[in-house]
């Protein structure tokens, strides 16, 4: 990657279908603004179909750097240069840097997750049984950050249990790892010290739904949801009641964002303000 020299207002954005939702703008616009970069960052909704010469939108109109949400994450890959390790490991691209038109697709939601959980719940995840809810985009990535902490082992639990054992499968010979369904996710949880969800259940507006039964669950687990909308999930919600520690999804967020941020400028990013904003955007839900 080039070092970023500003000679020109930093042009920044994220695509997906829908984007009206995204809180990255805010995010992103106050940390343009704490770090003095002139510059913005868009919100751009792109269709599926409109997907390639968005990309190539990208080089013609000079953006330095794109984030890439739902459900372009896969379908991106194609259209760019190169593929950083992060975006082949996850096999999804959140983050993409234009290098006088050389676009990398990278992917920071794994590191991002994984500083996140270190920082706030778990220091030291070697040994570390782990319990993963879910199998989607967001597990992939996690799952190979996970291992790259030498856990004790990773068992990945979804509804579709093939997913689940295809997951695991593309992680041979990165560590331990096993795929199971959700009837055995009462078994895996006794051999559990971590439970991760990465499932989009107990998301706002299904407030009310959890991807597990909490009376499984011991005292002194670590209980960690990727929803960062409500802060605290039903599931988290129950886990503390059962006397877990909890782990929410905001850090993650932020540090997916601080990583792009700090690939797309060299700076280091502004975390504290990032995680601000978003607090106040979600007004303390
Ligand atoms: P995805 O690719 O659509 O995967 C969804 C996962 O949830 C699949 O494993 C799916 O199982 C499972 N699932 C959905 N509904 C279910 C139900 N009713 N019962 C059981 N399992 C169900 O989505 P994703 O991109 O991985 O995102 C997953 C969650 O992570 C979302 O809530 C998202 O907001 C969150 N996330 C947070 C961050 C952050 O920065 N904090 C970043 C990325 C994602 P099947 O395979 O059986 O369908």
């Amino acid at each position: 990657m080039t070092e970023y020299k500003q000679d020109s207002p930093l042009l920044l954005g994220v695509i997906g279908d829908p984007i009206h939702h995204s809180k990255s703008p805010a995010m992103h616009g106050a940390a343009l603004a704490a770090l003095g970069i002139a510059g913005a960052y868009v919100p751009m909704h792109v269709k599926p179909e409109a997907l390639e010469a968005a990309v190539q939108g990208i080089r013609a109109l000079g953006f330095r750097g794109i984030n890439v949400t739902i459900p372009h994450k896969v379908a991106v890959m194609p259209f760019l240069d190169r593929l950083d390790e992060s975006a082949r490991d996850a096999g999804a691209v959140n983050t993409i840097v234009n290098d006088n038109g050389i676009l990398t697709g990278f992917n920071t939601d794994g590191i991002g997750y994984v500083r996140s959980l270190k920082a706030e719940a778990a220091p030291d995840l070697r040994g570390a049984r782990i319990l993963v809810l879910g199998a989607g985009g967001a597990a992939k990535g996690i799952v190979t950050a996970l291992l790259r902490e030498q856990p004790g082992g990773v068992v990945i639990a979804n509804r579709t249990s093939d997913k689940a054992r295809e997951l695991a499968e593309a992680c041979q010979g990165k560590g331990v790892v096993a795929g199971i369904g959700q009837a055995e996710i009462a078994d895996a949880v006794q051999q559990a010290d971590i439970v991760i969800n990465t499932t989009s259940v107990g998301m706002y507006p299904h407030i009310d739904d959890t991807p597990m039964d909490t009376q499984l669950l011991r005292p002194g687990m670590i209980v960690s949801d990727l929803i960062y909308n409500p802060l605290r999930t039903r599931l988290l919600l129950e886990s503390l009641e059962r006397g877990c520690m909890i782990h929410g999804g905001l850090g993650m967020f932020v540090n997916q964002g601080a990583y792009a941020l700090e690939y797309w400028t060299g700076l280091p990013a502004p975390t504290d303000v990032m995680r601000r904003i978003i607090l106040e955007s979600l007004g303390g839900n």
